[in-house]
């Protein structure tokens, strides 16, 4: 990205020059099955703390380690990503992981967001950085990404697996939100304002999801 560098020359004069600076581009990945105010917060938070031009709200193809385990389809849960962010300053839908066939791994949408002069800066819960030495290629994404761990008050400290890895700390206020508890309260009838913005609410009430308990 162009940044301008400003200089004076003289009193009131400015010169202005060109720079090419890396631009750090927060990638924010999950099942959100379906997504919920937690994680709004979370990739907000980060982009705020860390200054990252954007964050790619990314909802996962086809997570391979929930097989079986995914109750909304990848199409309904990228409509709720796109209108749960809609107007959020910063926040941006990335469908790439929904387009691509097969099992959705990350290295592989690390390596097709890389550009020259882009960083790339992952964004992961506590438990996610926990799973990490278990995803496919995890040392290329150890050389694609830095990670940000978004702590909430009272995880307990998750280092990624082993040395090497490039890694930033974002405090966010702990909001006990739940992909799980929004579907039960959706399947028993119960109201979730409050937990998932209203025009993701919308989505799930126009498409009829999450009405049965799985
Ligand atoms: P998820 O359940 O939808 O969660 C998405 C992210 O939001 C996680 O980092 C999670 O942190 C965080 N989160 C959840 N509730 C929150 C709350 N109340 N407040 C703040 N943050 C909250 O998605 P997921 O199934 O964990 O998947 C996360 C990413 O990992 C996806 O992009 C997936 O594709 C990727 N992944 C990749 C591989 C691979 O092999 N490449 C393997 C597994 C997962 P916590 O983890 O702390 O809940």
């Amino acid at each position: 990205m162009n940044s301008r560098v400003r200089r004076r020359h003289g009193p009131g004069r400015e010169r202005h020059y060109d720079r090419v600076v890396a631009v750090r581009v927060g990638v924010f990945g999950g099942t959100f099955d379906p997504i919920h105010t937690g994680h709004i917060v979370a990739a907000s938070s980060a982009r705020h703390a860390l200054g990252l031009a954007e964050v790619l709200v990314i909802p996962a193809g086809d997570p391979w380690q929930k097989s079986g385990a995914v109750h909304a389809c990848a199409a309904d849960r990228l409509a709720l990503a796109a209108a749960a962010i809609e107007g959020i300053d910063g926040l941006r839908l990335c469908s790439l992981e929904v387009e691509r066939a097969g099992p959705t791994y990350t290295a592989d949408t690390l390596e097709a967001l890389a550009e020259p002069e882009r960083e790339l800066v992952l964004i992961l819960g506590a438990d996610a950085v926990r799973g990490l030495g278990s995803w496919s290629r995890a040392d290329e994404i150890k050389h694609r990404a830095v990670i940000a761990v978004v702590h909430r008050e009272g995880d307990s400290e998750a280092l990624p697996p082993g040395p090497g890895w490039r890694c930033e700390r974002v405090e966010i206020p702990r909001l006990d939100i739940s992909s799980t508890d929004v579907r039960t309260r959706l399947a028993r009838g119960e109201p979730v304002d409050g937990l998932m913005p209203p025009a993701a609410i919308h989505v799930v009430r126009e498409r009829r999801l999450y009405t049965a308990p799985r």
